[in-house]
């Protein structure tokens, strides 16, 4: 038997690697194993919504907003021919806000992202191991046994492993649901058939300006240009019925293409990689039993419309496995595991109501217009995806609600517990060094101090004598929570004898932190930012405070 990891991975997708990272970053060691023989290729789920933008800020993982690009504009085509019918945006573009960074999904290949994410990982001496499947596990209070079958140079061989917890990112036909015995409940779509994949194709017809859309009678095919796959290279999506047989016969699929788009000047050089599926919309009602969890395609499934899937695992990830970390160094108790279930059910289910509205109309196009059905609205830049009902947050202003809408209005009005905590620009920071207090060159946002793996306390207020005396009551570990003091312009001065009472005080000059936190500034209020980025607290002193900290530590 193997040596015993606190956590193990199984599946290196991006709920997988999203889950090592955070775990990583908490200072949790992981192993990480998935069954492909290499790492995969393939554009998959290209769309990165902009709240993921924001929690790959959280996980330190700049290379993903580097590399992202804007999407292009759908070009619609008459059915049938090659004459552009319509041109418009994916989404409505949105000018960045203070409280909103990022307002627009950008295009990044999940094998570029996964690739992104393994070197995160490599950097902290996680390796992924390949050819390493999970067979089959028990469970017991005290750990998990796995058992594993490893391929090597044709020779295959198993391994049992001790573990104290396993999350299975295994994606929809993962072992890993199949063991716990989860139901999976929903339906699947067998009338609608889409083929997916990458190809390499020349032609003067179909530039690369544009993310086409063609269709002829039922069947429709989309080409997305990208560069990630070469110069020539197009993501493709083709839905219809009877294309199956397009997936094992490249001359029929260069024909359907040849057919569907009336170009005759196409190439065709290669298919790189070529996958057809039904849709399914299925999702479990419990994210894990004991010390065994699923997040990602595991745990839901979905069609590929509106783009959600990719992204909901990202989420997935980052809100287990700051919890477990905390579990596993003994902070918290198990019982907070429990909401991750809690918390992810209804966004999940929410989501799986929207990506379904979206296949209703991608397959039933005469009922809505080319650009109704594939324009994404804002609700699917995940902005509003909230945890309001969740039992741990805390929000002393506002009652808790009986039911809200899990994926919110992304301008909501008022700022509760549960919801996505806002950004803030052109904060002047004030720091102790050695040479006493000084002011930071530069400027700070929010969101260069939230990080996932620290909760952050926010502490508005004109009074810093009032704010020092609740940031000493706070007496966790300052590894695990960082204590922000935010002042008004103003705000009298004498702040900095309070220095070493915070990790920061900062000045809000241009007001952008107390409009984005909804807070007057003669107003004292208190917010308690979870590691991922959602809002956990809003109280208005220590009562409110330690009621939430009892809640987690
Ligand atoms: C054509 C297409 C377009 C899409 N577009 C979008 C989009 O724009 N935006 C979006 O958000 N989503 C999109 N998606 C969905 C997105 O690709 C998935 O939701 C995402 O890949 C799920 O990630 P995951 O890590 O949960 O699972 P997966 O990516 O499926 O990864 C699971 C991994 O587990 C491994 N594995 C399985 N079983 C075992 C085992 N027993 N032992 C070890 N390893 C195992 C597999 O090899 C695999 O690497 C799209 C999907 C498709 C197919």
């Amino acid at each position: 038997m193997s040596a015993q990891h606190p956590v193990l991975i199984v599946g290196a997708g991006p709920a997988g690697l999203v889950a090592a990272l955070t775990l990583l970053r908490n200072g949790v060691q992981v192993r990480i194993i998935d069954k492909e023989l290499a790492h995969r290729v393939g554009q998959r789920g290209s769309g990165m919504t902009p709240r993921s933008l924001e929690l790959f800020r959280f996980l330190e993982v700049p290379e993903v907003e580097e590399t992202g690009k804007p999407p292009f504009p759908m070009r619609v085509y008459k059915p049938g021919t090659l004459t552009p019918l319509k041109t418009f945006p994916l989404t409505p573009h949105m000018d960045p806000t203070p409280a909103f960074p990022y307002y627009n999904p950008t295009m990044i290949g999940q094998q570029t992202l996964e690739a992104i994410l393994r070197s995160h990982l490599e950097s902290l001496s996680c390796y992924v191991e390949v050819a390493t499947e999970l067979r089959s596990f028990e469970q017991d209070e005290e750990r998990v046994l796995a058992i594993l079958a490893h391929k090597n140079d044709g020779m295959q061989f198993t391994e049992t492993v001790e573990c104290s917890w396993i999350i299975g990112a295994d994606g929809a036909k993962g072992v890993t649901r199949k063991l716990l015995n989860l139901s999976f409940v929903g339906e699947t779509r067998d009338e609608v058939v889409f083929i997916s994949g990458d190809i390499k194709l020349s032609s003067n017809s179909i530039g690369r300006e544009y993310w086409h859309n063609f269709s002829s009678g039922t069947k429709s095919l989309t080409l997305r240009p990208s560069n990630e796959i070469g110069p020539d290279g197009f993501q493709f999506y083709m839905i219809g019925s009877g294309i199956s047989n397009l997936i094992s016969d490249h001359q029929a699929f260069f024909d359907y293409i040849q057919s569907i788009t009336t170009a005759t000047d196409i190439e065709f050089r290669e298919v790189i990689w070529v996958s057809e599926f039904r849709p399914n919309v299925r999702m479990v009602d419990k994210f894990g039993i004991g010390r065994v969890f699923i997040a990602g395609d595991a745990a839901h499934v979905h069609s590929p419309t509106g783009g959600q899937g990719m992204n909901s695992s990202i989420q997935d990830a980052l809100n287990l496995c700051w919890k477990l970390s905390l579990v596993i160094k003994s902070r918290a108790s198990s019982s907070l595991l429990t909401t991750y279930t809690t918390e992810r059910v209804p966004v999940i289910a929410e989501m799986l109501q929207l990506t379904t509205q979206i296949l209703n109309k991608t397959v039933a196009p005469t009922t809505s217009t080319a650009q109704d059905t594939l324009q994404r609205n804002q609700r699917m830049h995940m902005l509003g995806v909230n945890y309001r009902l969740s039992p741990i947050v805390v929000d002393e202003l506002t009652p808790h609600p009986e039911d809200v809408d899990s994926y919110g209005p992304i301008l909501a009005s008022g700022l509760v517990a549960g919801d996505r905590a806002p950004d803030a620009p052109f904060l002047k920071a004030y720091v102790e060094e050695t040479s006493g207090v000084v002011a930071r060159p530069g400027r700070l946002r929010l969101f260069d101090l939230f990080r996932a793996w620290y909760h952050t306390v926010l502490l508005f207020t004109t009074d810093v004598a009032w704010a020092a005396s609740i940031a000493r009551s706070i007496t966790l570990d300052p590894s695990l929570v960082r204590k922000v003091v935010i002042l008004p312009s103003s705000a009298p001065g004498g702040s900095e004898a309070y220095i070493s009472d915070f990790d920061f005080i900062l000045h809000d000059d241009e007001g952008h932190a107390f409009k984005g936190y909804h807070v007057g500034t003669e107003d004292c209020k208190v917010f308690v930012i979870r590691p991922d980025g959602f809002v956990g607290a809003v109280v208005v002193g220590r009562e409110g405070l330690c009621r939430y900290f009892d809640g987690i530590f």
